[in-house]
């Protein structure tokens, strides 16, 4: 049905755990050329063994440009060149907006903000020179559509990348680069798990599959949006939460 993705270069951030290990797993199979990007090394490493095709690392913080800039010079020397980015790193501590340090809102901004346009800017020549680049975002369904306490500042970084990518989705378009994001609900991920049980049990009652997504649910829809035949979306969102933005109470699920 779609063209094989197999030899494309992927750029893959937040690439060693977690959604970011999904997305890369999934491309991986099919035949991509992986470049896992992060901070820790070990972690890097260990992502990659564990992941069948080839898969490169490459230590670099997304909200430094120079590591950025290196990030992308690594892909091009290992892989060619960039086809496709998912810029997915993102941090999410959890801080009331009452007690918010202001140490801790500068570090999720320069991370989830910050760090995907860099990473954009970095990866932006080689897209170019792919002739058919792709950027996949990584935002949340908190939100753009959606707030949790404890999460406002992390909410604020997510519906950024959704205006970032509006306008980038415009200024990218005549250099054959696509820009779409992935939403995502709760995911499976080390992350996660780290709210603890009490949060998945909760959390998972209050979607309509009850149940919660897998990273590879997000690998796929990246995936899809990284494929020639997706070449006329750009600027768009999916969100994958197994109907977890939909119901207007509790009411609506108590109902099934
Ligand atoms: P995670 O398990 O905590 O993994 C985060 C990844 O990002 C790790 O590989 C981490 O590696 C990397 N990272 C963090 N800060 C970085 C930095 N400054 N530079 C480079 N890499 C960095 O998180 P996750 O749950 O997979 O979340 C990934 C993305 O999905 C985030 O953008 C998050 O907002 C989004 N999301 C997650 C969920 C969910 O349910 N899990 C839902 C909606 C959206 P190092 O720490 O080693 O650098």
């Amino acid at each position: 049905m779609f063209t094989s993705i197999a030899g494309r270069s992927v750029v893959v951030t937040g690439g060693s755990r977690g959604i970011g290990r999904g997305i890369a797993g999934v491309f991986a199979s099919a035949g991509a050329r992986v470049l896992l990007v992060g901070r820790d090394r070990s972690a890097l490493e260990e992502a990659a063994a564990s992941l069948k095709g080839e898969v490169a690392t490459v230590v670099a913080d997304v909200s430094d440009r120079d590591q950025c800039d290196h990030m992308a010079e690594v892909a091009v020397e290992r892989h060619g060149g960039i086809d496709v980015l998912c810029a997915n790193a993102g941090i999410f501590p959890e801080a009331p907006l009452a007690d918010m340090p202001e140490a801790e809102l500068d570090r999720v901004l320069a991370t989830n903000v910050k760090g995907t346009v860099l990473a954009v800017q970095a990866c932006l020549p080689a897209l170019t020179a792919s002739g058919r680049g792709r950027v996949i975002l990584t935002s949340s369904i908190t939100g753009p559509i959606t707030g949790y306490p404890g999460w406002s500042h992390y909410g604020a970084t997510k519906a950024a990348q959704l205006g970032f990518l509006r306008t980038a989705a415009i200024e990218l378009a005549a250099k054959g680069i696509t820009i779409n994001a992935v939403m995502p609900g709760n995911i499976e991920t080390e992350g996660l798990d780290e709210l603890g049980p009490e949060y998945r049990r909760k959390m998972e009652s209050s979607i309509p599959q009850r149940k919660l997504g897998t990273v590879e649910d997000i690998g796929f829809a990246a995936l899809f949006l990284a494929t020639d035949e997706a070449g006329y979306i750009t600027g768009q969102t999916i969100v994958v939460d197994g109907g977890q933005v939909l119901p207007e109470s509790m009411m609506a699920l108590e109902a099934q």
